[in-house]
């Protein structure tokens, strides 16, 4: 007999996970051995337009992990399975072949998992098998904030205020310490038939998901894999209420890869902040880098209640469904179903993609992003709001490919914020606030630092040249000439969403 902790790709850690805590209590309460599980399932990648970055920094977590567990003495097995649909029933052999009376898993919000979860659920129970989910990815839970009138929140602002309230009058259930495992008899290694489960050795690669040995090279330097890079969270952002928004500087967390894929808990995220403070409430305050940084961290919260309250919105329809025919210059991949099946490589869409647009904002938010598989908050806010309105491309296009370059990419957070700049989402920023490129770059880099250092081309401009720069500037640097007017584009995009279905 035995108790079987399933990891999924949203918790990859040891410290301060629940099922995994819960099952090894578990196990330490009915002396059984402790055993781990993590599928691989290349088909869930795909439908979810996982890319290689994320895989990769999936597997190498998946290695760290493995080593981790055997310390322990936890075998942790991983097996790749193909179709996905065959997941209830490989879970449901798996916990037959290997005693599992218990099995423990964190949520997954995303509808296809929960759905699986169903399944897995009703394949489990007549078994016998005692089936234990829990709410480990946010801080306060999907489903528990509501408006007065029960209903979900859609607005960020009285979110975040009962967000921020609920959680300090709950502080003892919504940051509860969920404690390591505790290490398992000596003697697991040896018993039959748990001890080919220690030699499964995790791959380091997918098919379809391979990185060229450069990028692996630089995910690897810039994205370390394992819980200790996550560790120092709140020393990092002590200047987040004056700048956080400057994109020449380094003055966010940089925490989003290891938050979207469970190397850290936003628990702990939230205890390291209390602790720095010295408060024994969780601190809302605007004015200190850290009590900003909390409420940003809300956010995550917030989408991914939104993204259980409107599955919709994961399956490529707008929140806002008046804007569901909007035209777009990108035809075949507008209205319901996902994006992704027409003229995706048309010219402009492949000038956005490569950071060759003729404005230097944008590309170097996407050549970073390219780059690194990384950019800051306001990089991806300026080339999302360039992409939907100013290119007047289907904002699905460009949801598809942040995810398919993120190393942090995740549905809810992805999702929502590529809503709010297509202005088809909660809390939308309103339709006819389009963003001008040159005014964004002027305040998010001021120094042009962050352009300077994604556009070589453009080294030796300063001041508003850079911003901007003139035509024949641009052609005797060889930087592309801006491939739309801001001002017509903008007058394109105001008729378009005023009258949506109207060219
Ligand atoms: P910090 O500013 O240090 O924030 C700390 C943490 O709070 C982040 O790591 C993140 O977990 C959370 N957070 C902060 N702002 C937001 C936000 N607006 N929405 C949701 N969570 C937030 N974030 C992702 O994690 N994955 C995505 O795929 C993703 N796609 C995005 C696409 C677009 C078009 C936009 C506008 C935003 C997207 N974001 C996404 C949100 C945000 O840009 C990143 O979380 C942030 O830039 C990560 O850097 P950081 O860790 O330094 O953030």
């Amino acid at each position: 007999r035995s108790v079987l902790y399933w990891m999924r790709m949203s918790d990859l850690r040891l410290r301060d996970n629940k099922a995994l805590s819960r099952a090894s209590q578990k196990a330490k309460e009915d002396k059984l051995p402790l055993i781990a599980l993590f599928i691989i399932s290349p088909q869930d990648y795909i439908a979810h337009d996982r890319g290689a970055r994320k895989i990769d920094f999936l597997l190498r977590n998946l290695a760290a992990l493995k080593e981790s567990f055997s310390e322990l003495n936890i075998p942790f097995h991983t097996a790749s399975i193909t179709p996905r649909k065959s997941i209830p029933s490989f879970v449901l052999s798996f916990c037959e072949k290997y005693g599992a009376g218990y099995l423990f898993a964190n949520y997954e919000y995303e509808l296809d998992e929960l759905r699986r979860d169903i399944d897995v659920h009703a394949c489990a129970a007549p078994k016998g098998i005692q089936v234990n989910f829990e709410h480990d990815q946010c801080i306060v839970e999907p489903g528990v904030l509501t408006t007065k009138q029960s209903n979900a929140y859609v607005v960020y602002s009285p979110y975040q205020r009962n967000w921020l309230a609920t959680l300090n009058a709950n502080l003892a259930y919504f940051l509860e310490d969920c404690p390591f495992p505790e290490a398992n008899e000596e003697s697991i290694r040896s018993l039959e038939p748990f001890s080919c489960l220690f030699e499964t050795p995790v791959p380091s690669s997918l098919d379809g998901f391979q990185l060229t040995e450069n990028d692996q090279e630089k995910m690897r330097e810039v994205w370390p894999e394992g819980e200790k890079f996550a560790a120092d969270v709140s020393s990092r952002v002590t200047q987040y209420d004056k700048a956080r928004d400057r994109m020449d500087t380094d003055t966010t967390s940089r925490l989003s890869a290891y938050l979207s894929s469970g190397v850290i808990s936003a628990r702990e995220c939230v205890r390291a902040t209390m602790v720095l403070l010295k408060k024994n409430k969780v601190e809302g305050d605007r004015s200190s880098g850290v009590g900003r940084w909390i409420q940003e961290l809300a956010w995550r919260d917030f989408y991914k209640n939104i993204l259980t309250a409107f599955p919709r919105v994961s399956m490529g329809r707008p929140y806002l469904e008046k804007f569901s025919n909007v035209v777009w210059e990108n035809h075949k991949v507008s209205g319901v179903g996902r994006a992704g099946t027409g003229d995706e490589d048309v010219d402009t869409l492949k000038k956005w993609k490569t950071g060759m647009t003729g404005v230097p904002i944008v590309d170097a938010s996407m050549r970073c992003i390219n780059a690194m598989g990384w950019v800051h908050n306001r990089g991806r806010m300026i080339a999302a709001m360039f992409l939907t309105k100013d290119l007047m491309i289907d904002w699905r296009v460009g949801e598809r490919y942040f995810m398919e370059q993120l190393v942090d990419g995740d549905l809810s957070s992805n999702n929502g914020g590529w809503q709010w700049c297509a202005s088809t989402g909660v809390d939308p920023c309103p339709y006819f606030r389009i963003f001008n490129p040159h005014n964004q770059s002027l305040k998010a880099d001021p120094n042009g630092d962050f352009i300077r250092h994604w556009i070589p081309e453009l080294h030796s401009l300063k001041g508003s040249d850079l911003h901007n720069p003139p035509r024949e500037l641009a052609d005797k640097l060889g930087y592309p000439q801006a491939i739309v007017s801001h001002n017509e584009a903008r007058e394109r995009a105001l008729r378009r969403y005023r009258n949506p279905g109207a060219k």
